[in-house]
């Protein structure tokens, strides 16, 4: 039989749910093939996530070639094209992805497949299906905490086995690269440190043995290194969820290693509310806010964007996605809520930015996020609590470290003055783009308005 194995987001053997499944059902004489779908369509424009991927993909595929394992690459712009690429196969594996769109291209490959080929489609990028726990009335759970209540009676799954020496024997050897994904390769320019299985373990592990214990305190404060910087590798699929989530929950009994696994439970929070209410990327979970009159104003979107609105808080962070690729959830939630509160632009354009900067951009987790910070999701904060950049700076960063880092004109700045400094100590840094308290009042009206 020849059994076909499509790797989309989930680069690594180990726990991998279908090459555990593949190796399950294959026996003696049986060929696997692994294979990943390259859809030009999905590469423009290049942006940092895109290298962050290839990088990541590059790396996989050397780990893949010191095992003698191929992946061959399949160019193809539509469903149809790549399945009459796959040639004649009897099986296709592959991890389930269930937010759109991607949910929707692989409905598409099953329908090209039409109905003589088994399709092995499994729960991999999530402890739990997006329909396994609901409320009492069988409706989706809206609100975090009666679902984690929920989530907590359960045991996530525990890591599956793979035996990669019997995957060996079983699957194909080296292909040719095609000159598409080559040149994908070739337009990665940044150079990503500890890619791959390996550096992800590495990292997780050390987490576990040296940091968990004060995530609950850690956690808030951007100059430390005290969150797990695990994002990149879900994302990517370069670490499995349940093997993050088994090597924190035998970590010994602390607040903080209950904290971070409440923390993976926002990540299947978000995702469930995603599935059960398709759509969110366009339009608010919350319908009362559908028609807020958003700010249309571009150049100081593009402020924001370059982490140039005069508040340090704001700017370091936008910096630091700008970048690295990634940003503290900290300092997520104060430049989403200025965006949408200080400076009343729509959270879609900055949930876009974000899409295109982030190297661990999750449909479900920065959708939830924005829609969280911008007061109109689910389990929201209310309106009226509007983040004081320079309050959560002062608490934050008390000294101004991660500031210095990035907003180096204000490095002579006193740790005191730092947060928000006068014009005598603006020189070569910008003037503030809004005045605080006028933008709360006008957010508070505007939402008022909308109730
Ligand atoms: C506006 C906004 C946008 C966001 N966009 C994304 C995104 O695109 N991708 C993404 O993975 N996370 C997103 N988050 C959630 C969170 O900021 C990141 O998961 C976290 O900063 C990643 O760093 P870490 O791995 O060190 O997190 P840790 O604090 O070590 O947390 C461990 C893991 O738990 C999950 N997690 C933690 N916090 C959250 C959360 N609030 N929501 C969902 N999952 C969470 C992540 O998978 C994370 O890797 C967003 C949050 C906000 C407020």
């Amino acid at each position: 039989m020849r059994r076909v194995c499509w790797f989309r987001s989930d680069f690594r053997l180990s726990d991998n749910h279908m090459l555990h499944r593949v190796l399950k059902d294959a026996s003696g004489d049986d060929d696997i093939e692994f294979v990943f779908w390259l859809n030009p369509k999905y590469c423009e424009p290049f942006e940092t996530r895109h290298d962050y991927f290839f990088a990541t993909m590059k790396q996989f595929m050397q780990e893949l070639a010191d095992q003698e394992i191929g992946l061959r690459t399949i160019v193809a712009d539509s469903a149809e094209a790549f399945v009459e690429q796959l040639g004649q196969l009897d099986a296709l594996y592959f991890n389930a992805e269930y937010v759109e769109p991607f949910k929707q291209r692989d409905d598409a490959v099953i329908e090209a497949l039409g109905g003589d080929v088994l399709v092995i489609r499994l729960l991999d990028r999530h402890l739990f299906a997006p329909n396994a726990f609901t409320k009492k009335d069988g409706t989706p759970y809206k609100v975090y905490t009666p679902f984690k209540k929920a989530v907590y009676a359960e045991t996530p799954p525990q890591p599956y086995d793979v035996d990669v020496a019997r995957l060996k024997q079983l699957a194909t050897k080296q292909h040719e690269l095609p000159d598409e994904l080559k040149q994908q390769f070739d337009r990665c320019e940044r150079s990503w440190k500890a890619l791959g299985e390996e550096a992800a373990m590495k990292r997780l592990r050390d987490f576990v043995e040296h940091r968990v214990t004060s995530y609950a305190e850690d956690r808030d404060i951007p100059a430390i290194a005290g969150t797990s910087r695990l994002s990149p590798y879900l994302r990517t699929g370069v670490l499995s969820i349940r093997t993050v989530a088994a090597a924190v929950l035998e970590a010994r009994q602390s607040t903080g290693r209950d904290t971070y696994y409440d923390e993976l439970l926002w990540r299947e929070f978000y995702y469930m509310i995603m599935v059960q209410f398709p759509g969110l990327k366009d339009r608010p979970f919350n319908d009362k806010y559908k028609h807020l009159d958003w700010e249309d104003n571009d150049d100081q979107f593009e402020k924001w964007c370059r982490g140039e609105t005069g508040y340090p808080i704001v700017d370091a962070a936008m910096r630091q996605l700008n970048e690295t690729g990634w940003m503290h959830n900290r300092l997520r939630m104060i430049v989403a809520s200025f965006l949408t509160k200080h400076l009343l632009i729509d959270w879609r354009k900055g949930e876009r930015y974000f899409e295109r900067k982030l190297i661990d951009y999750e449909a479900a987790s920065n959708i939830g996020g924005w829609q969280w910070a911008a007061s109109v999701g689910t389990d929201a904060v209310p309106y009226f609590r509007i983040f004081n950049p320079t309050i959560q700076s002062e608490k934050f960063d008390a000294d101004g470290t991660f500031i210095r880092k990035y907003v180096t004109e204000l490095a002579e700045v006193d740790r005191k003055a730092i947060h928000f400094p006068d014009p005598s100590d603006r020189d070569g840094y910008i003037e503030p783009i809004v005045d605080h308290k006028a933008a709360r009042a006008r957010a508070l009206e505007r939402f008022k308005d909308a109730q």
